[in-house]
């Protein structure tokens, strides 16, 4: 039988907090969720404050992922970090293939490589999934949803398992203040679910919601049974109404 999922509420900071903010909002937060939360927690700073965030909560519980984490391990790729420097600089893990980074440019092939980069490196991977709002209203959410989990999950396997969480994110749920609806979030990480079950035992992977959840949509959103937590934009930078998040994960 599988073991239960123990939930993760991580925060995506974008592009928000120097490392001097970032070093304050981590001490704060480390004190609002106490020593031993009752969920997994995270925090997704933007590369600058990594190393702050890091410090600031290595007594703590809750861990440090970056936005972004190239394929390549080094080389001549200007503006770019690796998953090996994320390790050696103390970080847990990384989101791959953000909405946002994907309008920016990365393609499914480049996030199916820094999946499995990532995961080489011992970090933890938080891939991130989700159609817009014209494939939503044309009937194509399954399959725009279940071509980016497998072209993503390529060369993922069994093994890889503890180390994959996956993050359902519609676009146009993100940063609009429209929310999914709990059946939505429901449906659409359920379809993550039985695709991811192709590579990994999928009744134990983490699949979390993400797109304008606050403190008070949360508690809903995250007991719907295939969703085990919740990737937090807006709403993860303040440390309070993170920590309201946190506990409504509990
Ligand atoms: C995100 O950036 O991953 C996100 C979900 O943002 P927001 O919560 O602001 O919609």
């Amino acid at each position: 039988m599988s073991a239960p999922r123990r939930p993760l509420v991580a925060g995506n900071w974008k592009m928000h907090k120097t490392a001097g903010e970032a070093r304050e909002f981590c001490t704060a937060l480390a004190v609002l969720v106490g020593a031993e939360p009752p969920v997994d927690v995270a925090v997704c700073p933007p590369f600058t404050a990594l190393e702050a965030s890091v410090d600031a909560l290595a007594d703590t519980s809750i861990a440090v992922c970056a936005q972004n984490v190239h394929e390549a391990a080094s080389g001549a790729h200007t503006g770019e970090v690796s998953a090996p420097m994320l390790l050696a600089a103390g970080v847990d893990g990384a989101l791959v293939g953000h909405s946002e980074r994907r309008a920016a440019g990365d393609t499914d092939a480049q996030v199916a490589l820094r999946v499995r980069a990532g995961i080489d490196a011992g970090l933890t991977v938080v891939l991130c999934c989700g159609e817009s709002l014209d494939i939503r209203r044309a009937g194509d959410t399954q399959r725009f949803v279940t071509r980016q989990v497998e072209s993503a999950l390529a060369d993922v396997h069994a093994a890889d398992l503890p180390r994959l969480v996956i993050a359902y994110e519609p676009i146009w749920a993100i940063g609009t203040g429209e929310t999914a609806t709990p059946e939505q979030a429901q449906e659409a990480c359920a379809i993550v679910r039985s695709v991811a079950s192709e590579r990994v035992d999928g009744a134990s992977l983490r699949i979390l919601y993400g797109g304008s959840v606050n403190p008070g949509n949360a508690a809903e959103l995250m007991a719907c049974p295939d969703v085990d937590g919740a990737l937090v934009g807006g709403a993860s930078l303040d440390p309070e109404s993170f920590a309201r998040i946190v506990a409504a994960a509990g």
